[in-house]
């Protein structure tokens, strides 16, 4: 199986999945995740049909967001102060803001360009120590701040679940789910109209996510590891 097979599987299997929880499958973005791939790769996916992909560092962001400006490109990894305007430059969404110093930073770098700057605010849903995100019961203050930042535009919340655990992972997914929704009933209706992204699920959960309401998938492994079907037992 090439890409182009895996691809089309996991789309098929996202409506599936869609169709189980009585979802539109439109309303379900699959975001290749390609930080472990290059070029030709990327080429081959944009040819079967992906539109949207994932990077987690800024450099390879930038290289392939260049090589593929046709695409859409999402930004997933660490953020860091000093590469704020390479990430802004390139990433229609960042789905992994984690620290609220940033905000104003991402703010400069596309009120520059010329731009508003789509975000997704990272929650630990699961509050585990070792896990990135801003913690839920501060959230709604976060967004109360962001909402003075004229260039940026936070779409949603973004998670990452625990791996190996898949009922976890959908607690951990219906969590952010009823989170978002706390926060969108506090908000104006304008507000909340725009407030509608779940970024959640990745190679070895996302069908959990959906189930739970994930509007994006993050997915790298099931569509650019051939190994992957086959070592899932
Ligand atoms: C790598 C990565 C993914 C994709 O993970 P797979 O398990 O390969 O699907 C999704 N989200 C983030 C933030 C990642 O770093």
């Amino acid at each position: 199986m090439g890409f182009s097979d895996r691809y089309e599987s996991v789309l098929a299997e996202v409506a599936a999945c869609c169709r189980l929880a009585g979802r539109d499958p439109r309303e379900v973005r699959v975001v290749a995740v390609s930080k472990t791939v290059g070029l030709p790769e990327v080429g081959r996916a944009v040819r079967a049909g992906a539109l949207d992909f994932g990077e987690n560092r800024p450099d390879m962001l930038m290289e392939k967001a260049r090589a593929f400006p046709e695409a859409r490109w999402h930004f997933i990894g660490n953020v860091q102060s000093r590469r704020i305007p390479d990430i802004v430059a390139h990433a229609c969404l960042v789905h992994s803001l984690c620290r609220e110093r940033h905000l104003p930073k991402v703010d400069a770098a596309a009120r520059k360009l010329g731009k508003v700057q789509d975000v997704l605010l990272e929650v630990n849903v699961s509050g585990e120590e070792s896990k990135s995100g801003f913690e839920p019961a501060e959230v709604a203050d976060v967004l109360a701040r962001c909402s003075e930042l004229s260039f940026v535009r936070v779409r949603g919340l973004m998670t990452m679940a625990a791996q190996g655990d898949l009922a976890a992972a959908r607690e951990c997914f219906e969590g952010l789910a009823g989170l978002r929704d706390d926060l969108r009933r506090r908000m104006g209706a304008d507000r909340a109209a725009a407030f509608d992204e779940l970024s959640m699920g990745m190679s070895e959960d996302w069908r959990e996510a959906v189930g739970a309401g994930a509007t994006i998938v993050r997915i790298g492994r099931a569509l650019f590891d051939e190994q992957f079907g086959a070592t899932r037992a």
